[in-house]
Formats: structure tokens, C-alpha cells, sequence
């Protein structure tokens, strides 16, 4: 059995963050993950830190996208059916709340944390040794149609608002900043703040081994043997047992599951 301060469930990159900020404040921390640290949804992304991303993603509502989305023949999209079902409930909400103003205060939310990410990212990446994984290139959006260009104008509305620096290219813009396209008849908005990463969990393994090095305690093990206790939390693993007053979910998209079980409700698809 082992005391310690706080224990972070789940080594994503939300997780070894967290437990990488609470030990920098001199907390003893147990992070806890029934795989290797950044395996899941922080290994399968594009790797991109957006300065921009002030509006939730279209989904497009023309008959011949959502036919092609039907028939599982969209890059944009592939689903399974019995999770479509259980997640009626959820498109509702994000239908609710996809008009103007659910998108203004969407936008107000999200443009502080915005502004933080790629701070954020250059402060982890300088102590844990992982800014050979970065690169400061910017973001180049290209689009193959001017439809598609005007149904983004709301982006750099807000882009305009918060003060985000971008610059919107013709086609032999686009050519020249990425030589690679045969661009004459696209459209491009380049994102000059906004970085990307070339391997998203060799940014996490770098962050946890910082971690690990400072003194963090890494233990794998099931965040459903989490028991609430009067006087915190407790947690079974097969390595150790341990207890905290305090505890972090940050299980990416199973968060909701656990947090369900423990009574706290929050809508995560
Ligand atoms: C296709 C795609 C592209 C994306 N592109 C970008 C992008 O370009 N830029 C960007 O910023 N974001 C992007 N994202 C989003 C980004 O990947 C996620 O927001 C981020 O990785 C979430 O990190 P996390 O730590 O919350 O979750 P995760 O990385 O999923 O971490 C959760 C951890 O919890 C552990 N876990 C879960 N359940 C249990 C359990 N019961 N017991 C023990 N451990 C458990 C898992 O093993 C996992 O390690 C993209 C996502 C996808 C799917």
C-alpha cells in the first residue's frame, strides 16, 4: 500500500501532461494505464497543433455527402451502426448547439485555450527533450472548391476576432509555399502560428519518461478498479495498492465511462 497525492488515470497525452504539471508543483504522483503510455488516441492522430479551430467540424448536410457516408464510401467518416444508435442522444446536443450562437460560445471557449497550445507544447517539449518531434512550419488548408473555402469563412472570422495571423492563397500561392501540389485550381488558407508534430506519441513516451526522471510513479494497471473512499481514493494494480486524496480522469474517450459509474454524467461521444 502506497500513499501519494494525486492519481492520474490514463497516459495520453492529457494524462502524462497533467501528472508531468502536478509534479512540477511538487505532488507525488501515480499515473496508472493498462497499456503503454500515448498507444491510443494520442499514437492515431494527425499531429497538428492548431492556432486556429475556433469552430466545431462541419458535417456536411448535402444528400450526396451523406449518401456516400451511408454506404461507408466517405473518407470524412466511418461509423458503426450500433454506436450510431447509442449515440443519438449526443447528435442531437451537438445538432443543438451547432447554430450561431452555440458556435460564438464554442468559439469564446475555446480561443484561451487556443492561445495556450502551442506555448504549452514548446514548454513540455524543452524539458523533456522531445523537440526534435516538432516542426514549426505552420499549417497549410487547401481546398478544392471556392464552396468549400466560403463554408470555412466563419473560422477566419473568429480568426480575425482573437487576433490569429493567417493568409489566404490562390492556387499558385498554395504552389509555392507546398511545390508538392499540382494546385492551379485550389484555394488555400496558410496558418503561420500553428505547429505540427512528426510522431504524437514519441511526444507523450519523451513527456513520461521526463516524468518517470523526476520522480513520477508509473504503475500499469485498470482505472475501473478505482474505489472512492471518505477519505479519497483508492486504486488496485497489480504491481502496488495505492491511495490520494485526490484523483484525475483523463481516460481520452473512456472517460465518460468511468465517470458515469462514479455518478457524474458529462457528454462525451
Ligand atoms: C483521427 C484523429 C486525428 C486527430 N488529429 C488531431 C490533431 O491533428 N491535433 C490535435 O491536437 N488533436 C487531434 N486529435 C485529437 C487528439 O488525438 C486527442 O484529443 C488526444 O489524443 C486525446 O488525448 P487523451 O490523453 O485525452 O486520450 P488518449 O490518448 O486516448 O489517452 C487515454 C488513455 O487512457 C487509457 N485507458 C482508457 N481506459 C482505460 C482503463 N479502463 N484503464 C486504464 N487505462 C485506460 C488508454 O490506454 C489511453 O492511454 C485527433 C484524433 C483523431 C482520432
Amino acid at each position: 500500500m502506497q500513499q501519494v497525492d494525486v492519481i492520474v488515470l490514463g497516459a495520453g497525452i492529457v494524462g502524462v501532461s497533467t501528472a508531468v504539471h502536478l509534479r512540477q508543483r511538487g505532488l507525488q504522483v501515480a499515473l496508472i494505464d493498462r497499456r503503454h503510455p500515448g498507444e491510443e488516441t494520442s499514437h492515431g492522430n494527425a499531429g497538428l497543433i492548431a492556432r486556429n479551430g475556433f469552430c466545431p467540424a462541419r458535417f456536411s448536410n448535402r444528400a450526396a455527402d451523406l449518401a456516400d457516408i451511408a454506404i461507408k464510401q466517405s473518407t470524412a467518416v466511418h461509423y458503426d451502426l450500433g454506436a450510431v444508435f447509442r449515440m443519438i442522444p449526443w447528435f442531437r446536443r451537438f445538432a443543438q448547439h451547432s447554430g450561431a450562437q452555440g458556435i460564438q460560445r464554442y468559439a469564446r471557449t475555446m480561443a484561451p485555450l487556443r492561445a495556450l497550445a502551442v506555448k504549452e507544447h514548446r514548454a513540455l517539449s524543452a524539458v523533456s527533450n522531445g523537440e526534435r518531434f516538432y516542426r514549426k512550419s505552420g499549417w497549410l488548408q487547401v481546398y478544392r472548391s471556392e464552396a468549400s473555402f466560403r463554408a470555412d469563412e466563419r473560422e477566419r472570422h473568429y480568426a480575425r476576432i482573437f487576433g490569429v495571423d493567417y493568409r489566404e492563397l490562390s492556387g499558385g500561392d498554395v504552389n509555392t509555399v507546398e511545390p508538392g501540389l499540382k494546385a492551379d485550381t485550389l484555394l488555400g488558407v496558410f496558418w503561420p502560428e500553428s505547429e505540427s508534430v512528426t510522431n504524437p506519441s514519441g511526444v507523450v513516451e519523451a513527456l513520461w519518461r521526463y516524468f518517470i526522471q523526476e520522480g513520477g510513479l508509473y504503475f500499469s494497471g485498470e482505472a475501473s478498479a478505482l474505489e472512492q473512499r471518505r477519505s479519497g481514493w483508492r486504486i488496485s494494480t497489480p504491481r502496488k495498492e495505492l491511495t490520494a486524496k485526490q484523483a484525475v480522469v483523463a481516460l481520452g474517450p473512456w472517460s465518460a465511462d468511468l465517470a458515469s459509474g462514479l455518478g457524474d454524467r458529462f457528454p462525451l461521444a
